[in-house]
Order: structure tokens, then sequence, then C-alpha cells
């Protein structure tokens, strides 16, 4: 270990963060279009980049197989351009290793026909000594619990959040919103994104984050998430993921759960996730989209980007009827319920002129 990595190591007594992660399809789903990926002690020992560890979760969108391709790439592209930065300046990194995401998908995008319009959201928080940084696009959440209080510290980029932030909804109404599933900002849908970062914060031993895909935070809300946090990070991982799968888990589940403790950099391997997949952590240079290539009934809906690649243009989801009037820059995430009543009512209609023509005809 050379001296600068042994001085990012810290002595024992420093504060640390010791995370777990829990990603599920879920029950309707067919294909985890979500993605988590943190950093090792190992690889937070290794010199030339700001230090400290790294926790990233990404929801994927886009038909077929793009939206779990955005989400991998967004979150390995996260990590491997964090780990690679010169800089010590952990927000100018994190900008950075966004940023460098997003190129990457959209141009991924561009050179695949398959992978037109994918996008994902990307939200990645940085803990370094006793602060927090955190960079983020899309609605997947950070939340941070301290002294037993819940606070969101992102800020969802989504159509309903901005209606609740301008007074025409509630943030109850916009719970339930038909339109909940469309963002206003999402990685690699432009070839240029606005990427909210913020920090540094600074900790206190027993912080916790929460780092959150919306089929969770869409089924368990802000009181039951925070008493579920008091628990050891395992448990209260494991607890998320049960509350989403007991309420019918209709889309893909992912949490981090990481907790500010007192010890030495090297122990946070000791509660690690030991079911860390470790698919999690391929080199996405090494990323070789055609062995994803799964074939996937539920998710295959033609592209109907109108400008392939223009900023902000709809995703190959925008098959969807509700999204014909999208404003530009907007981004909807799957909708199968929507789609799904659409069909029974088409069903309903189809077997209801049946029914009276045979009715005229007798
Ligand atoms: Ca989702």
């Amino acid at each position: 270990m050379s001296e600068a990595a042994a001085d990012r190591a810290g002595a024992a007594g420093d504060l640390v963060v010791r995370a777990v992660l829990r990603t599920d399809v879920g029950l309707v789903r067919s294909e985890n279009q979500d993605f988590g990926t943190y950093t090792t002690p190992d690889e937070e020992l290794q010199s030339g980049h700001p230090g400290g560890r790294l926790l990233v979760v990404a929801d994927g969108m886009g038909g077929h197989r793009g939206g779990a391709t955005a989400s991998r790439l967004a979150a390995q592209t996260v990590k491997a351009q964090y780990l690679g930065s010169e800089t010590e300046d952990v927000a100018s990194a994190l900008r950075d290793a966004l940023a460098r995401a997003n190129a990457r998908i959209y141009s991924e995008a561009q050179s695949n026909p398959d992978l037109r319009g994918m996008g994902t959201t990307t939200s990645a928080l940085a803990v370094r000594g006793g602060e927090a940084w955190f960079a983020h696009v899309g609605d997947s959440r950070i939340y941070m619990v301290r002294d037993g209080e819940i606070r969101q510290l992102t800020e969802d980029h989504s159509l309903v959040a901005s209606m609740v932030r301008e007074g025409l909804l509630t943030p109850k109404e916009a719970e339930t919103h038909p339109r909940r599933n469309v963002l206003q900002r999402s990685i690699g849908v432009g070839d240029e994104v606005e990427i909210d970062v913020r920090g540094p914060f600074d900790l206190r031993e027993g912080d916790t984050f929460i780092l959150c895909s919306d089929g969770l935070h869409g089924l368990v809300k802000e009181p039951e998430m925070k008493d579920v946090a008091q628990l050891p990070i395992s448990k209260a991982a494991d607890e998320y993921l049960k509350l989403a799968i007991e309420r019918g888990a209709p889309d893909n589940v992912t949490v981090i759960v990481a907790r500010v403790e007192r010890g030495d950099a090297q122990d946070a391997t000791l509660t690690d996730d030991p079911h860390l997949d470790d698919t999690q952590d391929i080199d996405p240079s090494a990323f070789d989209h055609t062995v994803r290539d799964l074939p996937d009934v539920h998710d295959v809906i033609p592209s109907v980007s109108e400008e392939p690649g223009r900023p902000g243009g709809a995703t190959a989801e925008s098959a969807d009827p509700a999204n014909d009037s999208l404003p530009a820059g907007v981004t909807q995430k799957s909708s199968f319920g929507f789609t799904k009543v659409l069909w029974m009512l088409l069903v309903v209609l189809v077997l209801g002129a049946a029914g009276a023509w045979l009715f005229l005809a007798r």
C-alpha cells in the first residue's frame, strides 16, 4: 500500500461507511432494469482518485434491452470514472463521472438501433472521512436518516415533482398521478444533461443513507422508511425488499443502505453484502451487449422516437399512447399499468361491439 493509500485508509476510529445492496426484479416485470453498485475497500485504497466510498443506484428505461443496458452502463461508468479520476475534488469527480456516463450511453444508443432512446436515472453518493457529496439525475432517491428524522436529499426530476413544487399537485396526489413515471431529466437520452451535485455535508456517527429506485420509494413512504432504517443495515435492506414484495412489487426494486460508523476502513468489508452479485462489478469497457440479448416479450416495444437521439427525445417506451402529448425534454418510464388498462378497455369495446352485432343480426 502506498503512503497516500495508507492515509486514505484512515486510522481506526475514523468515520467509515458500511453498505449493503439489494436488488430484485419484483413480481410483475420480466427483467430487472435497475442496477446498483458500490466501491469496495480495496478499490478505495487505490491511488489517483478522490477516495472514500462511492454508492450508485440507476433505474433504466427503454424497451427491449435498452433499460437494463442503460442502468448497468451508468452505474459501472460512474464507478470506473470516479475511481479513475485525477482530481481530489469529490464534487467535480462526481459531476464528471455522471457526464461521462451520459455521453457513453448516448453514444451506445446512437450506434445501436436496438438501444436507441435508452436512458436511466442515476443517483451517486460519495462518503469520504466525515463528509458526503451526491450527484443525481432522475427520480431515484437518496434519503438520510439522522436522530430519528428522515430527509430526502435528492430532488426528483419528474413531471409530478415539478408540479408539486409549482403548487399544482399535492404530494399525496403526486403519489398516484397517472404521469408519475414521466421524467424531465435522465442520463443518456441527450448529448448533454444537467446534473445536480451537492456537498460536502458533515456526517455524524449513526447517519444512515438509503439510495433507492422508485420501485421502493413508490411503495414504502418516509415514516416507514425511517423506522426500518433503525435496523442493522443488512436487516433493513432485507426488510425494504420484503415490504415491496408484500405490496405487489410492480416495478424493479433496488436499495443500498449505508451507515456511518467508527472503525477502520478495511472493516467495512465485514458487513458488506455477502450476496453482492459478482457481475455487478464488471469493467464497463469489457461490457458486451450481445450477451444481454435476452428474449423478453414483455419489453419488446417498437421505438417511436421521432428524432433518434434528439436531446431529451422520447424513449422507446413512448409507444405508450399516454405519451403522445409529452412536452419536449420529457422521458417516460415504462407504465405497464396504464397500457394494460387501455388494452382491457379495447378488449371490452371489441367484445361489446361483437355482442351488439350478434344481437342485431338475430
Ligand atoms: Ca423503476
